[in-house]
């Protein structure tokens, strides 16, 4: 059985982390339609979870009063 990926998406600007564009450390945001066409997948073969890229999480972070440090690890 193929197992759905999981792919973080930003609430604000919709845009989805591509960590599986190349090799290089730097995650790249990009628009979802790019992503899928990307990666020649289709939306119903991947999940979507609510987060915040780091431009607009450091946006958020200034509303919050939290240090900007962006909450994904990768
Ligand atoms: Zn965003």
């Amino acid at each position: 059985m193929a197992v759905t990926p999981t792919l973080p998406i930003c609430c604000v600007c919709g845009q989805v982390s591509d960590g599986r564009a190349g090799a290089s450390v730097e995650v790249e945001w990009t628009q979802l339609q790019t992503y899928l066409d990307r990666h020649r997948i289709d939306q119903n073969g991947i999940r979507l979870s609510h987060t915040y890229c780091p431009s607009c999480y450091k946006k958020q972070a200034r509303v919050w009063q939290v240090p900007p440090t962006a909450p994904l690890s990768t």
